[in-house]
Order: structure tokens, then C-alpha cells, then sequence
């Protein structure tokens, strides 16, 4: 096995250090691999409840009308996370979009929306109109109120008491930190959180934004009480074959309001033909958890690796997950230059660029990006990006198979080590 990594440019340093870091992860690993076990029995169980059928596979051209595979699969999706009713569609093109559409579709003029977890992610800006946007729902109206968590990361239900008032109609939470410091929030203190809130309002739409949170545990927010739960199908539940896509469970009532709005009053989930996509979209649903339970493996054995070698990583190495997304901060260009070069040279496609730092629209500071992938901009698939400017972190996430994380991951150290920022003694 070292000589086939050796052929992939990997060093019997980088190897020998690779395997203690994984001798330390048995018992993790194997915890993974029970929730993904225990996530693949609940998707079987929603397929067959619902009688996926081979005609379930076939799609629709035109308006759609009677699209049987739709139909199902969004019935499938409603039975998985424990909802009413659930919209999954090729015409929402990304998480942003899914989450616009379930705030545009249930707030109207004169209405408040209120994040109680601090600052929703950087697209959600403009979607709120935070930074002025047209379209935003500021323009139409709508106002926003937000409240920071404390600074050890619990929530302020102080001020989250005091920001609900007469006019406040739905609540954000976003379940992944984001490129944010702060933690991810468990499954359960999302649940934690909606009860409080409901208590003060009991009728406020509560969302979770559930991008990177998918089948990670094996309660979705949806089972805790949250209203509305939206994400990305080129994230988890898309398990790396879903080219496109968004997803919104939840409350028949809202759900249908998300319908009315994606295609038009009237019309609402009738229409919207599937063309080719549903065999991707099932596909990638069954493969999830254990796409799912890779990219987790792949999170964790980064943090061991880089916290070992001295490194700030967060989530650190031995905390408990409920997103994919794993940070390390390098502390200067270099690092992150040179571990983002060291993914896209183990990727599967387009492993012979070299990728640099960029000005990409929209940022302070240069960013890199690496990714591979056979989904453009796929993040469950093996990436990494970062902005060069001060802590110097990077963000990575992804792998469709733990084989694949474990070689980037060890690509990604083979090209820190060659840019000279480890010490010497640093693999010993
Ligand atoms: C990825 C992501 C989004 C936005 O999804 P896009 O598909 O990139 O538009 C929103 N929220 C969170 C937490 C995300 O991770």
C-alpha cells in the first residue's frame, strides 16, 4: 500500500504519520459508520413505504403534469425527515435560492424576520437585504432583527426574549457555523432553541437552514420542531450525483406557499417537469449517508492530523459533529496556498491545475479554491477554499469515498510540508 502512495507523491514520512493519526480514530470511525448504517436503513424504509417503482424513474417533459417520480420522491423526502410535505426540485438551483424561496414564499409586507444564531451565511446578506440588494426582502418590506450568540457560543435567550415582538413571523437558524467561529449546532439544541422560541410565539414559522447537516446525526431538525428545513442538493443529500437542486420539508401550509412561489399561485407543485434528472436525485439520496459518513471521516482525520502537527483546528479533534466542515487555521499564506493546492492534485478531475489565489467578486481578499469535482462547485465533493488574509484558515470539506478524503488529506500535508512551514521533527 506505501508504494502505491509513494507512486501518488505521497512520502513514507507522510504515510507513516497518516496511519498512527487513524490507529487513534478506530472507535470514531466506527460510530460513523453506525449512524450511516442506522441513515441508510431510514432511506430504504421511505423508498419502499412510498413504492419506488422502476416508472418512478422515467421523467416528464413539458408542464410535468402527473410527474409519478416527482411526486414520489418528494413524498420519500417528507417521510425521511418526519414532515408533512416536501418540495425537491431540479428548478431550485442551489441552497440560496431554497432558502429565499421558503422566506419569500411565507413572509409578507410588514412582516419581521428574526436570526436568533447571529449572522446567517454571506449569500443570505442579500437575500435579507442586510447589504443592499435588489429584490431583498427589505425592499419589499420585510424587516430583520438579529441576535448574536454569547461569546461561549450558548444563546442569549435574554435578548432572543426581548427581539420577539407583534410582528415577528419566522425565524432563521442556521445549523452549520458557516465559515463562521462559532460552533455548529446539534440537532437537539436546535430543538432546544424552537421550544423556547414557540413558547414566547407559538405561532412563528421557525427554518433551519440545514446546509452540511444532512445525515450527519440521525435526527434531521424537522423531527425536533422546526417548521421549515432547507438545503442543497449538490451538499449531502445529493450523495455527489444530484447535478443541481434544492430541497424544503415542513408544514404543508408553508410548503405549499414555497410551491405557489416557485412556479405560480395556481399552479404550485402540478407543474415542473423532471426531464432525466430523477434517477441522479434517488440515487444520490440512498447513497447519502455513507457519502455523508466519508466526508465525515475525512473532516475528522484532518483535525487529528493538523492538531497534531500543531495546528488550530476547529472543530478540534475530539469534539462531537453536526456539519462536514472542517477549519485549519495555518496562521500565514503559505499554508493555505499550499494545502489548497494539495486537494486539487489528488482530485479525480482537473488534477493538473494549479490552482492561486484570486480576486473573486464579492470579497475583501484574495481567495483560493480548490475542487475537482465532477459537479461544478459541488462541496460534497473533496474541496477546500480560503481567503488569504489573517487567521490564514482554510475550509475543507467533502469526499464521495473515504479512500479519496484520506489520499487528499494526505496530499494536502505532503504539499504543506514541501512549502517548509512544519518543523523538522514535525513528522517524527
Ligand atoms: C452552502 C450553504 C448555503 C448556500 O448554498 P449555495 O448552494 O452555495 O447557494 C447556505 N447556507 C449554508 C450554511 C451553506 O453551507
Amino acid at each position: 500500500m506505501n508504494k502505491l502512495y509513494e507512486q501518488m507523491g505521497i512520502s513514507p514520512e507522510v504515510c507513516a504519520f497518516s496511519e498512527r493519526i487513524l490507529n487513534g480514530l478506530k472507535e470514531r470511525f466506527e460510530e460513523i459508520d453506525t449512524r450511516a448504517e442506522e441513515n441508510q436503513l431510514r432511506v430504504i424504509k421511505a423508498m419502499q413505504k412510498n413504492q419506488v417503482s422502476e416508472a418512478c424513474l422515467l421523467g416528464t417533459t413539458g408542464y410535468g403534469y402527473n410527474d409519478l417520480g416527482r411526486d414520489t420522491l418528494e413524498k420519500v423526502y417528507a417521510d425521511l425527515f418526519e414532515a408533512e410535505d416536501a418540495l425537491v426540485r431540479p428548478q431550485i438551483t442551489c441552497g440560496t435560492h431554497a432558502l429565499a424561496l421558503a422566506l419569500m414564499s411565507n413572509l409578507r409586507p410588514g412582516d419581521e424576520l428574526l436570526s436568533p444564531v447571529g449572522k446567517p451565511y454571506d449569500t443570505l446578506e442579500e437575500v435579507i437585504g442586510i447589504r443592499e440588494s435588489k429584490g431583498s426582502l427589505r425592499e419589499y418590506g420585510i424587516s430583520y432583527k438579529q441576535v448574536d450568540l454569547l461569546p461561549d457560543g450558548a444563546f442569549d435567550f435574554e435578548n432572543i426574549k426581548k427581539a420577539i415582538g407583534p410582528k415577528t413571523k419566522m425565524v432563521t437558524i442556521q445549523r452549520s457555523k458557516g465559515y463562521d467561529t462559532r460552533p455548529t449546532l446539534s440537532v437537539d439544541r436546535i430543538g432546544e432553541l424552537i421550544s423556547f422560541i414557540k413558547e414566547i410565539k407559538s405561532d412563528i414559522i421557525c427554518m433551519v437552514d440545514n446546509c452540511y447537516g444532512e445525515f450527519v446525526e440521525t435526527k434531521e431538525p424537522t423531527m425536533v420542531g422546526a417548521d421549515l428545513c432547507v438545503g442543497s442538493l449538490i451538499k449531502n443529500p445529493g450523495g455527489g450525483l444530484a447535478p443541481i437542486g434544492g430541497y424544503i420539508v415542513g408544514k404543508k401550509d408553508y410548503i405549499e406557499n414555497c410551491a405557489y412561489r416557485l412556479t405560480s399561485p395556481g399552479l404550485g407543485k402540478e407543474v415542473g417537469a423532471s426531464l432525466g434528472i430523477l434517477p441522479q436525485f434517488y440515487q444520490g439520496l440512498f447513497l447519502a449517508p455513507t457519502v455523508t459518513a466519508a466526508a465525515l471521516k475525512g473532516a475528522i482525520f484532518a483535525a487529528n492530523l493538523y492538531e497534531k502537527l500543531g495546528f488550530t483546528v476547529v472543530p478540534n479533534g475530539k469534539e462531537s459533529r453536526h456539519d462536514i466542515i472542517q477549519s485549519v487555521v495555518f496562521g500565514c499564506p503559505e499554508g493555505v496556498i499550499s494545502f489548497c493546492q494539495g486537494i486539487q492534485s489528488a482530485s479525480p478531475v482537473d488534477s493538473f491545475l494549479t490552482v492561486e489565489p484570486w480576486d473573486m467578486p464579492g470579497y475583501d481578499a484574495k481567495v483560493i479554491m480548490a475542487a475537482g469535482a465532477f459537479v461544478s462547485g459541488s462541496s460534497i465533493e473533496l474541496s477546500a477554499d480560503g481567503p488569504i488574509k489573517p487567521p490564514f484558515a482554510v475550509y475543507f470539506q467533502g469526499g464521495l469515498t473515504w479512500p479519496h478524503a484520506k489520499y487528499g488529506i494526505m496530499n494536502s500535508l505532503e504539499a504543506v510540508k514541501k512549502a517548509g512551514i512544519l518543523s523538522k521533527e514535525a513528522l517524527l
